[in-house]
C-alpha cells in the first residue's frame, strides 16, 4: 500500500456531529465546540474570508 494508510482510520472516528445553533455537521465532540460558528461561544464566529449567501 503507497501513500498514507492511517488515513483509513479517519473515518471511524466521530470527530464533528450536526451542531444545534448554526446546522452545520461541524461540531467538534472532542473539542466540544463547533468549528463552524463556535458554539457554545457566545458569539457568532465570523471571519472576512468566510461570507456567507
Ligand atoms: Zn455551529
Amino acid at each position: 500500500m503507497r501513500g498514507t494508510p492511517s488515513m483509513g482510520k479517519r473515518s471511524r472516528i466521530k470527530v464533528h456531529i450536526k451542531c444545534r445553533r448554526c446546522g452545520h455537521h461541524a461540531y467538534n465532540v472532542q473539542k466540544k465546540r463547533c468549528a463552524h460558528c463556535g458554539y457554545p461561544a457566545p458569539r457568532i464566529r465570523e471571519y472576512s474570508w468566510a461570507k456567507s449567501k
